[in-house]
């Protein structure tokens, strides 16, 4: 793979910032896209972003990569040393590549010297501006001064139009909340999920970082929400999701201009929901849902959400943003899935806490749980015959 050198356009209301690449027979071009007023924190000098961006592509394949501008040393030297290695350890299809920089640049081009995480409405980016803007004890060098929203891949693994109308939808909805706090809100437009074609969970640190390096002049420090805690770090069989060893990818995406963090991999789940729940503005816009714009209080991530509230016993105050009769009518069904799964790791967390709360199951939760342990046990000897 060779990548050319960056190169800006500027219409007066946006900025476009894009490397053409060649990789086999395929030729193609990663652009990102922001708002003007960002242009002077635009990194365009060094190619990081447009690396970082690229790695999955030329990994699964197998390509090296030329780089025809410069790269930050610190950010070659994780890379060659420690990064590609770990991502061939998680995930086999992607094979050892080497990177080859036309220059290496040691300096720090940080200007902004400001501090930036991903916001999406969810319990992992709220834990983190609840610990890094809402916590008077988090050091001034260290507190939030802009919120980001970016366009890679979450609002659609391989990209195109639809991801693109969800993405502004969702940017539109969110938007109110760093306005009402005081804090400025980046939107960064990107074609890297029609370039990639890759799924997004198994690539979204990468994804998610790019952007991040392309303004590593604004940013100083960069928190990356994680929904893992540091316990579970996991490198081997981690193929299906990076999260679990984000700890490592953010400290080897780190450069000399701005310092990754994986935020909150102290907590669990239970405990970040115990933690934002104590912060008012997520009464009004907690945004958790897995299947719609809004809360739909029925999906997986709001009944967890939900119940979790429930077991820390602020359930009340999320009247705005949940419909709580409905679930209410779900309730009993939930519990039993969560006995009945309770060691896998999205359930683990709560079932601790329900042991540790002395909660009491109701009696239509351990009959549907029964009926599940039945149908389990006669599956088992169907398979087994
Ligand atoms: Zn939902």
């Amino acid at each position: 793979m060779k990548i050319s050198a960056p190169r800006i356009f500027d219409d007066g209301k946006s900025v476009v910032v894009s490397a053409d690449f060649i990789c086999g027979q395929d030729r193609d071009t990663l652009w990102f896209k922001l708002a003007t007023e960002y242009r002077e924190y635009v990194e365009t000098e060094r190619s990081d972003a447009f690396l970082v961006g690229l790695l999955f592509y030329a990994m699964i394949r197998g390509e090296d990569i030329e780089i025809e501008s410069t790269i930050s040393e610190k950010l070659y030297y994780n890379l060659s040393n420690y990064l590609i290695p770990a991502l061939t350890l998680a995930n086999p299809k992607l094979l050892p590549i080497k990177v080859f920089p036309a220059k290496l640049a040691t300096e720090s081009v940080n200007i902004g010297k400001s501090v930036g995480t991903g916001f999406s409405g969810g319990i992992d980016s709220f834990c983190t501006i609840y610990e890094h803007y809402a916590n008077s004890r988090c050091p001034q060098g260290y507190r939030l001064t802009h919120l980001t929203f970016f366009n890679t891949g979450s609002h659609g693994d391989l990209g195109g139009d639809e991801a693109r109308v969800l993405f502004n939808k969702r940017f539109n909805i969110l938007k109110e909340f760093p306005k009402e706090i005081g804090l400025n809100f980046i939107f960064v437009d990107s074609n890297i999920s029609e370039v990639l074609q890759m799924n997004f969970a198994s690539t979204h640190t990468m994804r998610n970082m790019a952007p991040v390096l392309l303004l590593q002049k604004l940013f100083r420090v960069y928190y990356y929400s994680s929904g893992y805690r540091m316990d579970d770090f996991r490198i081997i069989g981690a193929a299906s999701d990076t999260s679990s060893y984000d700890i490592l990818n953010t400290a080897m995406l780190s450069t000399e201009s701005v310092n990754l963090y994986s935020s909150g991999t102290q907590y669990t789940r239970v405990e970040k929901t115990a933690l934002i729940s104590k912060y008012e503005p997520t009464w009004r816009y907690l945004n958790v849902c897995a299947s719609d714009d809004h809360n739909c209080s029925s999906c997986f991530k709001c009944m967890r959400t939900l119940f979790t509230l429930e077991l820390v016993g602020n359930i009340q105050n999320y009247s705005q943003v949940f419909d709580l009769s409905k679930y209410s009518q779900q309730r009993k069904r939930y519990i039993a899935e969560i006995l009945y799964n309770k060691k896998k790791y999205i359930y683990r967390d709560i079932f601790d806490k329900m042991i540790k709360r002395g909660f009491s199951v109701p009696f239509r939760s351990r009959l549907i749980f029964a009926c599940l342990f039945v149908l389990r046990f006669f599956r088992k000897i169907i398979r087994s015959t």
